[in-house]
């Protein structure tokens, strides 16, 4: 080998080395999932939630929690102006928001960054928001709105999905709070996959007759709103995940809380759902396992370390 040539083979191994080298970190830090919380204004204790949520998040060691807080209701439109959330540095992001409307430049970065690829988490009254936003409304399916407002959608008896008109059947609300059994209506998607086909969620809100455009919905599961309980007698989506363009919603209307009781979300079974509902609007795929205190059909089972 001449001089040459060992000088060219140095300088090949040199670069192959520093390559290795300066890709471990990259890749390393590639692993954990970057997920923006937004909160800030809300008709439930944002304060204790998002706190709990990103532990809960975080535990997995799979996410990397960032919170953006919006200024307070009323506040001045200098305020406003310094709530520019850099979207495009996340993986998703998780709306604990339901609240003011966002600037117009902060609703644009949300739309782009969906469209672009990007992942959306919607917890309980994240769906409230928005009333006006027609691209949040597509991308949420069914919010909190009158029945004059949109379609709705159950699932009758023989389990089969009914779109009900925009102005008929039940409006929008929630009886009182209850444990009440979550059923699997997809066990095929990422999300769901493995899960029991039933079990039983801590004493929430159960959502009913939420409205929208609810275009390209796919519902993963609902729970049956007993009348007795105030419902409505009828089998009401609870988790559900639409496309839009490049990018992954997720909404779960599961995740009340009544002060500073956070009884649902100590749900290991809300757990489970927001983590990997969380890891499928960010990546596609699931690769979180079920956990081993995953609910029973006939028991709930609740996170006691905090109360
Ligand atoms: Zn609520």
């Amino acid at each position: 080998m001449s001089n040459r040539s060992k000088f060219m083979l140095l300088i090949v191994v040199s670069t192959a080395t520093f390559a290795l080298v300066a890709k471990a970190p990259r890749a390393c830090a590639a692993e954990k999932l970057k997920i923006l919380i937004v909160d800030g204004q809300n008709n439930h204790n944002w304060k204790a939630m998002t706190p709990y949520m990103s532990r809960v998040l975080e535990e997995t060691g799979r996410f990397e929690v960032d919170v953006a807080t919006t200024p307070a209701k009323n506040a001045a439109e200098k305020d406003w102006e310094q709530f520019r959330p850099d979207f495009a540095q996340y993986d998703a992001v998780l709306s604990n928001y339901n609240g003011e409307p966002w600037p117009e430049q902060v609703q644009q970065d949300l739309v782009k960054y969906v469209r672009g690829g990007g992942g959306l988490v919607i917890i309980h009254a994240a769906n409230n928001a928005f009333p006006q936003w027609r691209e949040w409304n597509e991308m949420i399916g069914l919010g909190w709105r009158g029945k004059d407002y949109g379609d709705r959608i159950i699932f009758d008896k023989q389990g089969k999905q009914v779109r009900i008109a925009a102005g008929e059947g039940a409006n929008l609300g929630h009886g009182s709070r209850h444990d009440f059994a979550i059923v699997v209506r997809d066990s095929e998607h990422p999300i769901t996959r493995g899960l029991p086909r039933e079990w039983m969620h801590a004493k929430d809100e159960l959502y009913h007759g939420q409205r929208g455009p609810a275009l390209n919905m796919q519902i993963l599961a609902t729970a049956y709103s007993d009348k007795s309980t105030g419902g409505t007698g009828e089998h009401e989506p609870m988790i559900w995940v639409i496309p839009y363009g490049k990018g992954r919603v997720f909404t779960t209307v599961m995740g009340h809380v009544s002060g500073d009781d956070i009884i649902a979300l100590r749900c290991y079974g809300f757990h489970a759902v927001m983590n990997r509902g969380t890891e499928w609007a960010a990546t596609g795929k699931v690769t979180l396992p079920v956990p081993e205190n995953f609910p029973k059909p006939d028991k709930v089972n609740v996170d006691r370390k905090q109360k």
